[in-house]
């Protein structure tokens, strides 16, 4: 197979046997997001890259090394989307969105572009889910914005997932930090690696976010950012916690969290899981009060968590989470000679005008070869009409499932027949299933 017939590295395809996965996830994510007010917003693929630079934050791996940044033929210079934030709080700026009254609420399902090391839930295109809050400083906005992340597991019935909390301040109490931390690498200047040693003087906290084995084992040892959190900063967290508490969300504290991107103020979390290997992160979020006046609007508390679909899915896949196979064909009409395949071709549309799912041969096969057809797609039930079955005005459904057969009449009476057997047989299983339970 030639370069024609191959995706692209670190790009994978959603096949149409296994689309009903992601559906149903991001139906639990529209359900969860929507319950908690929150309305989709749906921004482009791509941006100015400046913005990419500023939000995200020039000393990020995201922007040092990861992005898809080219040349447009006009000299322009664009960039895919690595994440969603940056996306949505520039449409929130350009669309005034504060004056439909604060807070904000939004939340997105897109792809991000991020040009890393392709390997098991690590992608060069991959998919989240997030949301972001605008215009709400209060650590209750925290504690929703993190319930809202957490349902979406508990409604998929994910367990031993971690969530892990932490603060990493504000911009002033962080300064005090940043020194601290500063000092504390300077004595390993000889053994960090070149992208942290230029990080060491513009923004020493990415170093503890560093993958790099060495840097690791060195940010170990690094002050901790709770000793340096001021009095507010650490009153904030304090009420996060509280408000979590009184949702029952289980959390453990995890100083070391300091999150990839340049944006984030006082509350950062994670959700994390040991059930997928080493990309073990499925969700990642927090505040990032200083971002949208770092875009050039009024300062406006601001806050939200991005959560990856490929790793979620892993997730599922792990712990065997059935997710419900999608409904097949209900009524599959074989159809033999012009006029039945004409008649046939209108029951069709009636059923479908039904809200049933229909099919009938598309392809000019023979009688035998469409029954097999309708046994592989899995059809509930089949009707074979043939010309004689026309001028008779009646046919024969099968219940594909146990051989049953009924008779309905081919004309104005054929969808309410049909439909009064199939509910029948439908509501059998339903409550079969019920009393199983
Ligand atoms: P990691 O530490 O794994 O690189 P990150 O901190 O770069 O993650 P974020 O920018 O916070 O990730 O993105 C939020 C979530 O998006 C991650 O927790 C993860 O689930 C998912 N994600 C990030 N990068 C990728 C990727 N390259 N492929 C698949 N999923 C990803
Ligand atoms: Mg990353």
């Amino acid at each position: 197979m030639g370069v024609l017939t191959k995706k692209v590295k670190g790009a994978e395809d959603i096949l149409p046997r296994d689309s009903y996965k992601w559906q149903f996830v991001e139906n639990v994510m529209k359900k969860e997001a929507e319950s908690f007010g929150f309305k989709e917003i749906r921004t482009p693929v791509f941006e100015h890259t400046v913005l990419f630079n500023r939000s995200v934050g020039e000393t990020t791996d995201v922007v040092q090394k990861e992005m898809y940044t080219f040349d447009t033929k006009g000299g322009e210079s664009i960039t895919l989307r690595p994440e969603g934030t940056a996306g949505a709080a520039r449409a929130y700026l350009e669309h005034a969105l504060y004056n439909e009254g604060l807070p904000v609420k939004a939340y997105y399902m897109l792809t991000c572009y991020r040009y890393e090391k392709a390997q098991a839930g690590r992608q060069r295109e991959f998919h989240q889910f997030g949301m972001e809050t605008y215009g709400a400083a209060d650590a209750k906005a925290d504690a929703e914005m993190i319930c809202a992340a957490s349902s979406v597991f508990e409604r998929l019935g994910i367990q031993n997932i971690n969530l892990e909390i932490n603060s990493i301040g504000c911009q002033d109490c962080r300064k005090n930090y940043t020194a601290a931390l500063k000092s504390y690498f300077e004595g390993y200047k000889d053994k960090l690696c070149p992208t942290c040693l230029s990080r060491l003087d513009r923004n020493p906290m990415r170093i503890l976010d560093c993958k790099n084995e060495a840097c690791h084992e060195i940010a170990k040892g690094a002050p901790t950012v709770l000793e340096y959190i001021c009095g507010d900063c650490s009153d904030h967290f304090e009420r996060v916690k509280t408000f979590l508490d009184a949702a029952d969300v289980d959390y453990t504290v995890n100083p070391t969290i300091v999150r990839g991107l340049d944006y984030y103020t006082r509350t950062v979390f994670e959700f994390v899981t040991d059930c997928i290997g080493a990309q073990s992160t499925v969700c990642g979020g927090g505040r990032y009060d200083g971002l949208i006046s770092e875009l050039g609007g009024q300062p406006t508390p601001s806050l939200g968590f991005a959560m990856g679909i490929e790793r979620l899915l892993m997730v599922l896949e792990a712990q065997n989470i059935e997710i419900p196979k999608p409904s097949t064909c209900d009524l599959y009409i074989a159809a033999l000679g012009e006029n039945a395949e004409i008649k046939s071709f209108r029951l069709i549309k009636e059923l479908r005008e039904a809200s049933l799912i229909a099919e009938g041969d598309i392809v000019g096969r023979g009688l035998r070869a469409q029954m097999k057809y309708a046994d592989k797609i899995g059809a509930k039930f089949s009707m074979v009409i043939g010309d004689d079955d026309i001028t008779a005005n009646k046919a024969k459904i099968k219940n594909m499932a146990n051989g049953e057969q009924f008779e309905v009449p081919l004309d104005e009476g054929f969808l309410n027949a049909f439909l009064e057997k199939y509910l029948e047989n439908y509501q059998k299983t339903i409550s079969m299933s019920l009393t199983q339970n």
